[in-house]
């Protein structure tokens, strides 16, 4: 991306992978190749993010089984936070536990309340392979717990127990059939 350009502007909208397909359930692969294929990965992810009117992207709910994310979320004091992370860890998560709605895009029209750390610092690399920090409270600190989840094979309702649990699940399986 070049410096003042919109995140997914020349990006391509991809399909979204759907919960049940494999590559939403496998750890993904860390990133070698920082070649162009790379940031051209980085801006069909914002485009389909912008698409599906997500707060955050990864790389493997368009199918590309790599440890990548994309962000643009508020926090809980409305402070933007844009950006990508390559390689991401989830470095630390700590504070108090919020149980809160969570939703994802690769469980369309559905949430659940999940836990999460009120805290959350990611590290990783950009696509130039500089590092970068990323650090999160709220609503923010639980993007980031979410897309880390996502690189390591598993989604939200993995973290959702009891009727909750439950009834998101039935929800997901009556979806999945409207839609075939
Ligand atoms: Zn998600």
């Amino acid at each position: 991306m070049r410096h003042g350009s919109i995140p997914g502007a020349s990006g391509r909208v991809r399909p979204l992978t759907l919960l049940g397909d494999p590559v939403l359930h496998t750890a993904c692969e860390e990133v070698t190749d920082f070649g162009p294929g790379l940031a051209r990965l980085v801006e069909d992810m914002f485009a389909t993010m912008y698409a599906a009117q997500g707060v955050g992207l990864a790389a493997n709910q368009i199918g590309v089984g790599k440890r990548v994310f994309v962000y643009d979320c508020p926090d809980d004091d409305d402070v933007r936070h844009l950006g990508h992370v390559i390689n991401a860890r989830l470095v630390e998560a700590d504070g108090e536990t919020v149980r809160g709605p969570e939703g994802c895009l690769s469980l369309p029209g559905l949430e659940a309340g999940t836990p999460r750390f009120d805290h959350a610092v990611v590290e990783g690399v950009d696509v130039r392979g500089e590092p970068v920090r990323v650090h999160g409270t709220g609503w923010f600190a639980r993007c980031l717990q979410h897309e880390c989840d996502h690189l390591e094979g598993s989604v939200y309702t993995d973290r959702v127990t009891g009727w909750r649990r439950r009834r998101v699940l039935r929800a997901a399986a009556r979806a999945s059939w409207n839609t075939v």
